[in-house]
This record gives C-alpha cells, sequence and structure tokens, in this order.
C-alpha cells in the first residue's frame, strides 16, 4: 500500500508508453485503476509501481481518481512478461485489458432501438445483417452506433430501417439480461465414459491441488472431449473461481451454447467481437468484480480482467485463429499458458490434432497426455480414401454451348450419386474463394492483378466482380484482355465453379455455399446449419469454415477437391496445417450412426500427409513431421522472430533496411537473415520487407532484437511489426 504523496508510476492503456508518473492524493495500492491526465486527454491506467522518472516533484500531476478496484498483481506481472516475449510495448499490452472504453463511466443514455422481426419490410442483406446483430446480443436494445459496428451497414441503411418501423426506438436504459445472476449447478445428465472419467479425474486433481499445470486432452473427433473440458469447469467453479473457456469465433455456435446450457442449466456468458457497447461494458465490470465467473469467449476474453481466474480451457488449441497478427502479434495459447504459469493455476488444451509444439511440450514431459481414443456411442470412424486425379481425370462439363474443364472426377460424382440416393447429404471441400482464381489472357500472358498488392484477382460470380484478397478492392470483369484486346479466360476454380458444376451433373440436388462470402455472422452459419440438419441442402460446398465443430448426423461423405493445395506451401508448417485441416475435415464425415466416406483427390497420393490421413496415423505423420523440423531446427526446436519492415516509399524503405542491416548484431548461437522482399511484396500499397532471426531452443532471442531495432532511428513512414514465432511467412 501506497501513502498519499508518493509518486506512483501508472501505466497507461497506449501502444507508446511504459508508464508515467504521478501523485497519489490518498492510499492505494499497485494493480489499483486510477484516472489521470496525459496531455490533457482523461486516461485510466493501473499503478505499476514506485515513480522512477527522476522529474522534479513540481513537474509531477497528481493522480486525478482512485478507484476502488484493481486488478491481482499477478496480472501485473503477466502483462510484464507478455511485453518482454512478444516485444509489445507495456502500454499496447495493457490496451487489450483496458479496452471498454465506458467502463468505468456510469451506463450511457443513448437512444436504443429494438429489432421489430415483424415488420413487412423485404428481407436484404442489410437488413439480415441487422437482425444478426441483434440476435448475437440476445435481442438487447441497441444504439445506432452499436447496429453499425456490429453489422457493418451505412447510416442510412439504419434510418431507413428507423423510419419503417423496422427499429423501434425505447425509452428504457438498456434492457439489462441477466447475466450477473447466472447461477450454474451440475445438471448431472451427462455420464462419463471409462477414458472420459480417467482424463477429467486427472484434470480434477490437479484442480483440486492447485498450481501451474498444462493438460493435452488429446482425442479424435466426436470422441467427447467437450463434455470432459465441461466436467473441469465444473470442477473449478464449484470451488468458487472463475473459468475461462477459449475457442475460435467461428465454434461459438448455437448448437454449442445449448449444450452448455444443458450441462450447467443456465446459457454462458459469451465474449465475442460483436456485442454492444453496453454488454461488453456489463461482461467486463461483472469479471472485475467476480461477480460473473464463466466466459467463454474469443481470444480476447484472455484479456478480461480476471480477479480469481482458476482454470482456462483452449479448445480447438492447435487453432491458427489464436494467434494475433494485427494489433501487436501473440498467440493466445501460449500467452495463457504464460498467464496460468504466473497465476499457479491449470490449463487444458483439447484438440484431435495438436500443434507439434504442444506435442513437443508433452514429450519433454512438461504437458500430461490425456487421450480419447473411440468416437462416444461407438460411432465410426470414417475410411478414408484418394482419388488418384492422374487416372482419373474430370471430364469436361458443359453450360450453354461451352465446354468447361471440370474438377469432379467420375469416383467422386459416382459417390456423390450413390449418397444421394440413399437420402444422404455430401460436403464438398475446397479452400478457395470466389470462381476463378486466374483471370488471364490466353495469348499474351497478361493476368489481372491488384494494383495496391502484390497478388491476383479472383473472380467472384455472385459479386459479378474481380476482388483482390489481400484488400479488398473489386474492379469489374474486363470483357477483353487489356493489354492486347483479345478475350480473358478463367483458369482454376473456385468453390463457385464448383458449385457450377454440381449443378450441372446433379441438376435436383439442393447446394449450399459456405466461406466468408456468404457467411457473414454466426447467425449466417446457424441457419446453415439448421437447413443442413432439417434436411433442406443435399449437397454443401465450402471453405475451411465447414471444417470446425459442427455435427451433422446426415452427412455421410465429405470430399475434397483439391487436396494438395496446401501440400507444397513454402513455410515448415505447410504439411502440418494441411494434415490439422483435411483431418478436420474427415472429421465431419458419419457422426451419426450411418458410417462416413472420405474422399480426398489429389496428384500425389503417396505423399505423406495423405498416406497418414488415410491410415489415420496421425502419431508418425507427426513424428517424422518433427524429425524434419528438429533436423532444420525450426519451431518448436528452434526460435524465431519476424521482423516485417514497411513503407509507402520503396527508396526509404530500402535505405532503412541497409541501415538496419548493417546496425544487425552477431548472435551468439543465432543468425539474422533478410532483409528480403515479403512474398506478398505490396499490400494495400505499402512495400514490404522481411528479416528472420532465428536461433535455438534456449537462444534468448527478444532482447537483442529489441536492442538492434532501438539502434536505428526510424523514418517517417516506416512501420515495423515484430513477429514472434510467426505463423505467416507471407
Ligand atoms: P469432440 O469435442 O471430442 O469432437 P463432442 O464433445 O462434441 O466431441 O462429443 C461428440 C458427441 O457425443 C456429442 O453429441 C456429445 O454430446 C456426445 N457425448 C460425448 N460424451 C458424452 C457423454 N459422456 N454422455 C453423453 N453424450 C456424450
Ligand atoms: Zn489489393
Amino acid at each position: 500500500m501506497f501513502n498519499p504523496g508518493t509518486i506512483v508510476k501508472v501505466l497507461i492503456p497506449n501502444a507508446v508508453n511504459n508508464g508515467y508518473d504521478y501523485r497519489l492524493t490518498a492510499p492505494a495500492s499497485i494493480g489499483t485503476f486510477v484516472r489521470v491526465t496525459v496531455m490533457n486527454r482523461p486516461y485510466i491506467g493501473v499503478i505499476w509501481g514506485c515513480g522512477d522518472s527522476g522529474l522534479p516533484e513540481s513537474k509531477i500531476k497528481d493522480i486525478v481518481h482512485i478507484y476502488d478496484t484493481s486488478v491481482p498483481i499477478t496480472t501485473l506481472q503477466w502483462i510484464k512478461r507478455m511485453s518482454d516475449w512478444t516485444l509489445m510495448p507495456l502500454g499496447a499490452v495493457l490496451r487489450l485489458i483496458v479496452n471498454v472504453p465506458d467502463a468505468f463511466m456510469p451506463p450511457r443514455t443513448e437512444q436504443l432501438y429494438t429489432y421489430n422481426p415483424d415488420s413487412t419490410m423485404r428481407m436484404t442483406d442489410n437488413r439480415l445483417a441487422v437482425s444478426d446483430a441483434f440476435a448475437s446480443n440476445d435481442n438487447d436494445a441497441m444504439s445506432v452506433s452499436d447496429i453499425q459496428n456490429i453489422s457493418h451497414v451505412s447510416a442510412a441503411v439504419v434510418r431507413t430501417m428507423i423510419k419503417n418501423g423496422t427499429l423501434t426506438p425505447c425509452s428504457m436504459r438498456p434492457i439489462q439480461n441477466d447475466l450477473y445472476t447466472y447461477e450454474y449447478c451440475d445438471v448431472g445428465n451427462i455420464k462419463l465414459n471409462t477414458e472420459q472419467q480417467s482424463a477429467a479425474d486427472k484434470i480434477g486433481t490437479s484442480i483440486a491441488s492447485g498450481g501451474f499445470s498444462v493438460h493435452l486432452l488429446d482425442g479424435i473427433t466426436g470422441s467427447g472431449k467437450t463434455q470432459v473440458y465441461f466436467d473441469s469447469a465444473w470442477r473449478a467453479y464449484s470451488r468458487g473461481g472463475q473459468v475461462l473457456l477459449m475457442m475460435p469465433e467461428i465454434a461459438l455456435t448455437a448448437q454449442f451454447m445449448a449444450r452448455f446450457a444443458s450441462r450447467f442449466g443456465a446459457p454462458p456468458v459469451v465474449w465475442h467481437s460483436n456485442l454492444t457497447a453496453a454488454r461488453r461494458r456489463e461482461i467486463w465490470r461483472g469479471v472485475l468484480s467476480g461477480k460473473i465467473r464463466m466466459v467463454i469467449g474469443t481470444r480476447s476474453a484472455l484479456f478480461l480482467p480476471w480477479q480469481d481466474l482458476s482454470l482456462i480451457v483452449i479448445d480447438e488449441e492447435h487453432d491458427t485463429s489464436y494467434k494475433q497478427e494485427d494489433m501487436g502479434n501473440y498467440h493466445a495459447r501460449d500467452m495463457a499458458i504464460l498467464r496460468a504459469n504466473i497465476s499457479g493455476i491449470p490449463v487444458v488444451l483439447a484438440s484431435a490434432t495438436p500443434a507439434a509444439e504442444t506435442l513437443e511440450n508433452v514429450n519433454l514431459g512438461k504437458y500430461t497426455h490425456l487421450r480419447l481414443t473411440s468416437r462416444f456411442g461407438g460411432a465410426q470412424l470414417p475410411e478414408i480414401k484418394t482419388i488418384d486425379l492422374r487416372q482419373n481425370r474430370p471430364c469436361p462439363y458443359i453450360v450453354g454451348e461451352t465446354e468447361n474443364n471440370g474438377f469432379l472426377s467420375a469416383p467422386l460424382c459416382d459417390a456423390i450419386g450413390e449418397t444421394l440416393s440413399n437420402g444422404h447429404q455430401a460436403m464438398l471441400f475446397i479452400n478457395r474463394r470466389g470462381f476463378a482464381p486466374i483471370v488471364q489472357c490466353q495469348k499474351c500472358g497478361w493476368t489481372a492483378t491488384c494494383p495496391d498488392c502484390s497478388v491476383g484477382m479472383t473472380y467472384h460470380k455472385r459479386l459479378g466482380k474481380l476482388l483482390c484478397h489481400m484488400c479488398g478492392r473489386t474492379t469489374p470483369l474486363m470483357k477483353e484482355c487489356p493489354s492486347c484486346g483479345t478475350g480473358v479466360s478463367m483458369r482454376g476454380a473456385g468453390l463457385e465453379k464448383i458449385q457450377e458444376e454440381v449443378s450441372v451433373r446433379f441438376p435436383n440436388a439442393r447446394t449450399a455455399l459456405v466461406s466468408s462470402d456468404t457467411i457473414s455472422s454466426r447467425q449466417s452459419l446457424e441457419r446453415l446449419v439448421a437447413k443442413m440438419e432439417s434436411g433442406e441442402i443435399d449437397i454443401v460446398i465450402g471453405t475451411q469454415i465447414l471444417a470446425k465443430g459442427h455435427h451433422f448426423p446426415n452427412l455421410t461423405l465429405v470430399g475434397v477437391i483439391d487436396s494438395d493445395m496446401g501440400l507444397f506451401g513454402t513455410d515448415f508448417r505447410a504439411s502440418e496445417h494441411t494434415f490439422q485441416q483435411l483431418f478436420q475435415v474427415a472429421g465431419r464425415a458419419g457422426r451419426g450412426s450411418h458410417p462416413g466416406t472420405v474422399l480426398l483427390q489429389t496428384y500425389q497420393p503417396d505423399h505423406p500427409v495423405l498416406l497418414a490421413i488415410c491410415d489415420g496415423d496421425r502419431d508418425s505423420f507427426m513424428n517424422s513431421d518433427m524429425a524434419g523440423r528438429k533436423l532444420a531446427q525450426m519451431p518448436p526446436y528452434g526460435q524465431l522472430i519476424a521482423v516485417i519492415i514497411e513503407g509507402q516509399r520503396e527508396s526509404v524503405l530500402s535505405q532503412f533496411c541497409n541501415d538496419l542491416s548493417n546496425a544487425a548484431p552477431i548472435l551468439n548461437g543465432g543468425k539474422i537473415m533478410g532483409p528480403i522482399a515479403a512474398q506478398i511484396y505490396q499490400v494495400r500499397s505499402w512495400y514490404r520487407m522481411r528479416f528472420l532471426v532465428s536461433g535455438g531452443r534456449n537462444a534468448n532471442l527478444q532482447p537483442v532484437v529489441s536492442k538492434w531495432l532501438s539502434s536505428v532511428r526510424v523514418p517517417a513512414n516506416i512501420r515495423i511489426k515484430i513477429d514472434v514465432n510467426p505463423v505467416n511467412f507471407m
């Protein structure tokens, strides 16, 4: 506890600071939230420690207000360690936590609106988006800014909906839902099987004894991992602690919420990026006060102001969505484990295809390994086979007068036909949005590329335009080649193209497309899931959005159009990621009482990834993949830090990279490679260069990188991004 008059350091949630000194006007302790001003602007910060600026007393301002809430000291230790690891400034890490601007103010009194589902307004994409925004907030009343932020519609759209009565003003404050009052109980409707029980008991022992531990809950899809970690959540919750369940956004489905509610007797408190300001405020404050003790959320839920976190569960721990790449670079799984380590609590990692990093920690004996080896209730694993495209070249198909290159081989078509005649459903997987990824002149070779990014433009039939997948720019489809005047043609296939082929070959089948272009919200994904369940869809064609979590009892065939797509990626995780993705997709088939089949179209049926998928032999595949990485000293056996330098002028960029190169230190047991042009050299008209720093497993690279980068003056219009253990090498 610091006495009044003490000079303390206050950390401010912004990207550039490591804390400023202020004078206390009343007693307060480390971790207490305070209000201060910086350049006359008010900020909420936390007391970080003793002041150390050495400024004369007269230059030091008073703290404006001391709140009666604080975060535990372990949170401050975690912020420090996270900053040391990711090289994000302390203030940037704090900003991840203090990111609810009005958390310390009285609730706002803006005009709110409710959504009137009976309005006779025509259903448009915009109206659907607005209705989805309300649905993702349990139909709470919303302000105009909430509606716009969440549904991404224009102010004009909202005004029209208000005018025609689809949105009705309500005079009250937000209809406060009952988030604070959820009391969970053990409904007792689940009896774990022997394997599940044994895993649950091991985790339970750690929860009871307290202390840091990590458990890998490694179970094939459908083995009941969820029920096991629900059991863990219950044990921690019923001991009075706070529980965090993290999952990828896409897995936060109504199906999942319903399972939670039936297990715990009340709906979950859900934290994600589409909440109203009022709801964010309410959950943030509820977690801070300890009234909310269980939250399901995406990676950002890790940064809620937890008071007494006693268990963290990370579902689909291998999922790349845990890696944050825009506002600072961090891996939420790793930061969760760091947090647990500091707080002395258990972590459960659940996956059917754990990351190599995680498996290595199991091998080292740092994590316990709990395996679930059979599908619950005896559902069979699907049969997985390759189709060799060299021997089964897809035949062309005709649209109107034109002959088109086909992408569905005869064996796959036969299997689809048989599935449909049995009254079952099929899923076709292709991880490429749009109609054609390459728009090219056959005569002179001209290819449509984005003027701002060094990538090709993809033709999207639904849009009727070319779209850049990096920056979202659209351009009309040209009729003739701008370079030589002859016709342009489309090459390759995206999912819209597959849908066209399917509708020619199976004219009576009802199809649906699933990609980020058609699925803009969780609700739209749920509409699709409902249609699958009610049998309104025969063939669903989708990207990786489809690969996760869903349980379609009548789905018996999964066809992967291009299994080779990810195999020749340039980074060392390409095989691992392809394996994980194909394994997840395959896991969708045959989850009900009918056995499933998975067919993988490939030109490389002997590729180790595909052989391993067919044999269901994850362990030997991962062992050999990891042996290769060990030889190459790649993670998890070595460490990498990517330093990405971006500039709008090539001359300034290359000069700065030169300066950095000249200042590069000699590393003990490591090296600095680069600069090289990034694989995607230009994004949104910024040019990009990369350095890659590598070192052995125990190399302490961060301090070296930090010192190196701060030794060179950064010119205006240059951005530096530091990515520790990068996943993306583009
Ligand atoms: P996973 O997460 O490992 O893919 P799930 O937890 O989704 O598996 O379980 C698959 C299916 O089996 C679900 O429908 C789930 O409700 C059911 N299930 C799993 N374990 C049990 C259990 N002990 N009692 C009842 N149903 C279970
Ligand atoms: Zn672009």
